[in-house]
């Protein structure tokens, strides 16, 4: 049978979209109503942290997005260079600096942002022979949803879709829609497209049912592969993950067993290491266990994209961590 992802070899990993840093409240309460403890700036931005992990288990990997010229910009572009992806597509704004998220954790575990994405330098790129000459080479393309709440990121997922499919590449979609940004029809309706072109989709919780467009688990997952889907997997968070593959195969996979500091990027870093994995040669139950160590090591570390792990230091979590039965 012919893998369901193109392989490494056929060009890097790409992801377009906003590029951020994030300062994180200290203490657990409502927002930002008042003066408080903060800790940052950490790199970040959902497509940022995703290719992150493609970087560090040494998929090839490059980053389409913008940054200010700033040190909230070069904090990022550092980063994402000494984790190996390649940065050469990721415009500098001169007069918008970068964007931002503060980010504080209330009582019941949900969180308060406050974005600074649509008026920073996040929101300002797009096409470009260099986009497009990165386009003619990748070997896959990987879309968060929150990216197509930005229109420069929109329109560039657009064209690359096709560039990379009529080459041989693969597409793969985290919806990743927090609540708190909404969706235009339009962008809906781009949304539901994008799904229909996607090899591989990663949805957490209810978003597997809101891509589907019908209620319940098993009724999503056929539906989805009935719009031509090739491989689900399904992230539970501290509940684990569960990999389903066109053929009726399913591989549940436990979460490891770890004190949660921070769960923000679990669900980038588990989609990054389970595609880089997968485009590696590994099988689907093999790319959801390094997958599963992934989301489960990011959150023992505070900062969205800390706990990125290497393959070695996803290996050593491996082998020195319980998993739930
Ligand atoms: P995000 O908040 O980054 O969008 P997500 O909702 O997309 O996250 P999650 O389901 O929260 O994704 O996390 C992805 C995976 O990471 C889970 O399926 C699980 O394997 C692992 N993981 C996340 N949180 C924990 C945890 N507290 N303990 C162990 N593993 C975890
Ligand atoms: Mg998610």
């Amino acid at each position: 049978m012919a893998s369901v992802l193109a392989p490494d070899q056929l060009g890097p990993t790409v992801c377009v979209g906003e590029i951020l840093v994030e300062i994180v409240a200290t203490t657990i309460g409502d927002g930002f109503t008042e003066a408080q403890p903060l800790v940052g700036p950490y790199p970040s931005g959902a497509p940022a942290i995703f290719i992150s992990q493609c970087g560090r288990l040494g998929g090839s990997s490059a980053m389409v997005g913008a940054v200010g010229n700033d040190d909230f910009g070069r904090l990022n572009t550092d980063r994402l260079k000494s984790d190996g992806v390649e940065i050469s597509t990721i415009s500098v704004d001169s007069e918008f600096p970068t964007g931002s998220a503060f980010v504080r954790y209330r009582k019941d575990g949900s969180r308060d942002f406050v974005y600074n994405i649509a008026t920073s330098a996040a929101a300002r790129f797009g096409w470009s022979d260099n986009v497009k000459a990165l386009m003619d080479r990748a070997g896959h393309l990987h879309v968060m949803g929150s990216a197509l709440s930005v229109p420069s990121a929109r329109e560039v997922i657009d064209r690359a879709v096709d560039i990379v499919k009529a080459r041989g590449g693969t597409i793969s979609v985290d919806p990743n829609i927090r609540k708190e940004l909404k969706l235009d029809p339009a962008t809906e309706q781009r949304f539901a497209k994008l799904v229909e072109a996607a090899d591989l989709l990663l949805p957490s919780g209810e978003e597997l049912e809101r891509a589907a467009g019908v209620e319940g688990e098993d009724n999503a997952i056929g539906r989805l592969f009935e719009l031509g889907v090739k491989e689900i997997v399904l992230k539970r968070g501290a509940d684990g993950a569960t990999f389903f593959g066109a053929n009726g195969e399913r591989v549940d996979a436990p979460a490891f067993v770890v004190e949660e500091v921070d769960p923000t990027g679990a669900g980038d870093c588990f989609g990054g290491a389970y595609l880089t994995c997968r485009r590696l040669g590994m099988s689907p139950a093999e790319a959801l266990t390094y997958a599963s160590a992934a989301g489960a090591r990011n959150v023992t570390i505070r900062g969205p994209m800390e706990g990125a792990g290497t393959r070695q230091e996803l290996d050593a979590f491996i082998s020195s961590t319980e998993r739930r039965s």
